[in-house]
C-alpha cells in the first residue's frame, strides 16, 4: 500500500458537488474581483481566528509583504527572524530592503528560541516575526513581553497554524498583524494561491486594505505606494466551503498525530527517532508531524520511499546559509546551530486528516522495520 505525504484530492473531490456549485454562483454573479464573496471570506476568517478584522490578500508571501509595507519597514531596519522556516518568511523581509536576522530555533519544538534572538538585536531591529512552525504556537507570553520592552512590533507567521492557539488565544491575535497561507498543502488548503493577513485594530485593516490595491484611495487617487496583492473572488468563494470544515480537518490532524506519538514511541528501537514535542495548553494543528532521526535521516528517507510512504524533508538548508543571503552583514548570518542540526535530522510524514486507519498502521510497520533493523 502507498501512503502518500499529502493527498489533496481525498479532501477535495468529496466537495466536488457543493465547489461546482459554488464557482456557478460566482460565474454568474460576474463579480471577480473583492465584492461580496471575499468580504464574507474575511469577516468568516476573522471569526474563525478571533481577530477583529482580516484582509485577504494573494498569497502567504504576500500577507507578510503587505505586513511589513502597513509598518513601513524598510532599507535601514531590521527584522529578527528564525533561521528555520520556510523561505518566504525571511524573503519578505528582505524584499522591503530591511535586513533579515536570523536567530536560532528550539530543538524540542522547532519554534524561535528568545534568547537567541535578545542576543541579536540592534538599535536597528523594529520587529520581529515568531513563525508558528508545523502547526504549534511560539510560546508566546515571553516573546511578547521581550517586544514591549524594546518596542518591536511582532508579525505572527501563521501560514502552517490557522487555527492553531496559545493559552486559548488564536494565533495570528497577539501580535500587530497574522500573516495567513491558502497554499494547497496548508490546513485550509485552496486551489491555487491565496493568503490572509489578521489584525485587531480598525485603521489598519484600512490601511492593509489600500496596500493590497495599489494604495488606492479613493480611486485613482494614491497618497501611498500600494501593490496588487488581491485574492481572487473565486478562490474566496471556494475556500469558504472547506473553511466550515476545518475544525473537522484539525480533529483528524490531531488524531493521526497522537495516534503516532504513541505507536512510534513503542516500536523496537524506538530511540533511533525523536517525535514532536506538544506543549500543554498549546493547541496544535499539526500541519507537519516532523520527525527526527539524528544520525540517521537519509537512511530513514530512502527507506520510506522505497517502501511507498511519502516524506519531506522541511527544511534542508536554514536560511543564513541560503546563498542569496550570502551578502547580508554578518550579524545577520551568524551560526545556528539548533537550525543546522534539525536541516540535518528532521523528517516530516503523512499527517493529514483523510489517512486511513490502515495508512497509518503502515506508516508506523515501515517505520517499525527501520528502527528496529
Ligand atoms: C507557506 C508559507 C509561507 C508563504 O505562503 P504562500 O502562500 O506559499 O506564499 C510563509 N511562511 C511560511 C512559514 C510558510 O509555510
Amino acid at each position: 500500500m502507498s501512503v502518500p505525504l499529502l493527498d489533496v484530492n481525498a479532501q477535495n473531490l468529496p466537495l466536488e458537488e457543493e465547489l461546482t456549485a459554488v464557482f456557478t454562483r460566482v460565474l454568474r454573479s460576474g463579480r471577480f474581483i473583492l465584492g461580496e464573496e471575499v468580504e464574507a471570506f474575511e469577516a468568516e476568517c476573522a471569526a474563525f481566528v478571533g481577530a477583529g478584522h482580516a484582509v485577504s490578500m494573494s498569497s502567504g508571501t504576500d500577507a507578510l509583504l503587505a505586513a511589513f509595507m502597513a509598518l513601513g519597514i524598510g532599507a535601514g531596519d531590521e527584522v529578527l527572524c528564525p533561521a528555520f522556516t520556510f523561505f518566504a518568511t525571511a524573503g519578505c523581509i528582505a524584499r522591503t530592503g530591511a535586513v533579515p536576522v536570523f536567530c536560532d530555533v528550539l530543538p524540542d519544538t522547532f519554534n524561535l528560541d528568545l534568547e537567541s534572538a535578545a542576543a541579536r538585536l540592534t538599535s536597528r531591529t523594529k520587529a520581529i516575526v515568531p513563525v508558528h512552525l508545523f502547526g504549534q504556537s511560539v510560546d508566546m507570553e515571553p516573546l511578547l513581553a521581550f517586544a514591549k520592552q524594546h518596542g518591536l512590533a511582532v508579525v505572527e507567521d501563521v501560514a502552517q497554524s490557522i487555527g492553531a492557539t496559545y493559552q486559548g488565544a488564536g494565533c495570528g491575535t497577539m501580535g500587530a498583524f497574522g500573516c495567513f497561507s491558502f497554499f494547497p498543502s496548508k490546513n485550509l488548503g485552496g486551489f491555487g494561491d491565496g493568503g490572509l493577513v489578521t489584525v485587531m485594530d480598525g485603521d489598519l485593516a484600512e490601511q492593509l486594505r489600500r496596500i493590497r490595491n495599489h494604495g488606492m484611495h479613493p480611486k485613482y487617487y494614491h497618497a501611498t505606494v500600494g501593490a496588487n496583492f488581491r485574492m481572487d473572488a473565486l478562490q474566496c468563494a471556494l475556500l469558504r466551503v472547506k473553511l466550515r470544515r476545518l475544525a473537522g480537518y484539525a480533529a483528524g490532524r490531531a488524531a493521526n498525530a497522537a495516534f503516532y506519538r504513541e505507536n512510534l514511541t513503542a516500536l523496537p528501537g524506538a530511540e533511533r527517532i525523536v517525535v514532536p514535542r506538544e506543549n500543554e495548553g498549546f493547541g496544535h494543528v499539526w500541519n507537519q508531524f516532523t520527525l527526527r532521526v539524528p544520525g540517521g535521516r537519509d537512511s530513514l528517507k530512502d527507506h520510506l520511499t522505497k517502501a511507498g510512504v511519502g516524506c519531506e524533508i522541511y527544511y534542508p538548508v536554514p536560511l543564513h546559509r541560503q546563498e542569496c543571503f550570502a551578502g547580508l552583514p554578518a550579524h545577520a548570518i551568524q551560526a545556528c546551530p539548533v537550525a543546522e542540526q534539525l536541516s540535518r535530522e528532521v523528517l516530516s510524514i503523512p499527517v493529514y486528516p483523510e489517512l486511513s486507519a490502515a495508512q497509518r498502521d503502515e506508516v508506523v510497520e515501515v517505520i517499525g522495520r527501520w528502527t528496529e533493523a
